[in-house]
């Protein structure tokens, strides 16, 4: 059980009690009507700061608006539009709370929304076998720029933006009820570590409330016994949105060699191995994610009692290159990369790499073997992924069938075109 500083309650700022008030340009303006729930900074026209002087807001010293400020946005006939909050730091300026009507910023109001979230994901809470999944996935759950993922008794909160540093005294104790936690971890992406304002321990990963504990966090996912590791894991610890895409996986494998290449800690290779694969590969470019892996697999003996599983460290184009070069075949390749677009420019070298996989990865499957391939990056549209990996089979001369396209689970809502960013496609190579 690894421990963290404590986050001293001082540390965090203070909500202002006075709203900016918020006028847009119009195409911005249409965007939030159409309910998006970002404004970006160049969507701005102006940000009224009237009624705010030093002596009424004095944690912003010069009355610059401050991090999680409460925007209220009207439209060009000063009718009220949206109620959000203010990030100065990021590109992403206000990122909205409510359309429509005004709602009071507050502890109620963060209630009723994990209340929702938690009612969304029923199938979830009721279901004995599945402990860890998302509870609040940002945007997609009204609150906009914070992830909270249950792993067991033990919960994760992760931060995207700074906004919400002065409402952690209301939402952590909100979150630790509803869920009976005994510990909430707080995170923050590395944008949020990077810039000044925030509390040294977040940056490194801090106790909110609860016990001491920073993982490793157990739990189980489709009665599979996992481990997450917060502080140093990607995520919150674990790959929690592709549980419904290695539940269909499962059922694809038996006695099969399968190769699961970007593997992490091994998450599909568990289900393939429970789906009855005989000859498992795992293959990561991270030492501590494979071993984590094998201690996945130390976990599940009997799941796996089917299955020799074994380990790859390296490049997972070079790997699987060479695995080509011996002739080896797979009935099964899973290939699950990072996101390889950040940004707009790099789409098209992201839809490169993606073709390449495809190419390496029909270089090892078996005719009519199954190829699962995913996508985390957002700025890659599910309907060019699966176009350019159609495009890469069909130059190889083979052909997909049995296709199936999969997009997110009902832990991970998307609620507005950036964020849809998982897709997955799976299909024979004939
Ligand atoms: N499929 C995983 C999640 C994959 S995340 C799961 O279900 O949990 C992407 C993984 O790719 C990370 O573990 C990262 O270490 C690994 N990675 C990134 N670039 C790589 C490369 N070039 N070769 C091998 N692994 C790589």
């Amino acid at each position: 059980m690894g421990s963290t500083s404590k986050l001293d309650p001082d540390a965090l700022p203070h909500p202002s009690p006075h709203p900016l008030a918020v006028r847009l340009h119009p195409p911005a303006e249409r965007a939030v009507r159409d309910g998006h729930p970002w404004v970006f900074e160049t969507g701005i026209r102006s940000v009224d700061l009237t009624g705010r002087s030093d002596e009424a807001a004095p944690s912003e010293g010069n009355g610059r608006p401050a991090a999680g400020d409460i925007a209220v946005i009207f439209d060009r006939k000063d009718r009220f539009l949206a109620v959000g909050l203010f990030d100065p730091a990021s590109p992403i300026r206000i990122r909205v709370l409510n359309h429509g009507e005004p709602a009071q910023v507050g502890p109620d109001l963060f209630r009723d929304r994990l209340e929702q979230a938690l009612e969304r994901r029923a199938s979830l809470t009721a279901d004995p076998r599945t402990t860890g999944y998302r509870v609040v996935h940002g945007e997609g759950d009204g609150l906009p720029g914070l992830v909270l993922d249950r792993y067991g008794d033990q919960a994760v909160l992760k931060l995207y933006s700074g906004i919400w540093l002065p409402r952690l005294r209301e939402v952590v104790p909100t979150v630790r009820r509803l869920l009976g936690s005994s510990t909430v971890l707080g995170l923050v992406s590395r944008n949020l570590a990077d810039e000044p304002h925030c509390p040294a321990p977040l940056r490194r990963g801090t106790v909110l409330a609860g016990q001491d504990d920073s993982g490793p966090f157990p739990f189980l996912e489709s009665g599979l016994r996992f481990e997450a590791h917060p502080v140093e894991g990607h995520k919150t610890g674990f790959y929690l949105d592709q549980r419904e895409n290695r539940r269909r996986l499962e059922a694809r494998t038996r006695g099969a060699r399968v190769l699961n290449v970007f593997s992490y800690t091994g998450g599909f290779s568990l289900y393939a191995a429970r789906g009855g694969a005989r000859n498992v590969i795992s293959v990561d470019r991270s030492r501590p994610a494979l071993r984590q892996a094998e201690r996945h697999f130390e976990l599940n003996v009997q799941a796996a009692r089917d299955t020799r599983h074994r380990t790859m460290e390296g490049d997972a184009f070079r790997i699987m290159d060479e695995l080509a070069g011996h002739g080896e075949r797979f009935g099964v390749v899973v290939v699950d990369p990072p996101s390889f677009a950040k940004e707009a420019s790099q789409v098209e070298g992201a839809l490169e790499a993606y073709a390449r996989l495809t190419v390496l990865a029909m270089a090892v499957l078996e005719p009519g073997g199954l190829l699962v391939q995913a996508s985390c990056s957002s700025r890659v549209s599910a309907d060019d992924f699966s176009g350019r990996v159609h495009r890469a089979v069909a130059d190889g001369g083979r052909s997909l069938v049995n296709q199936h396209r999969t997009g997110h689970p009902v832990d991970h809502p998307a609620t507005f075109p950036e964020g849809h960013y998982l897709k997955c496609l799976f299909a024979r190579i004939e």
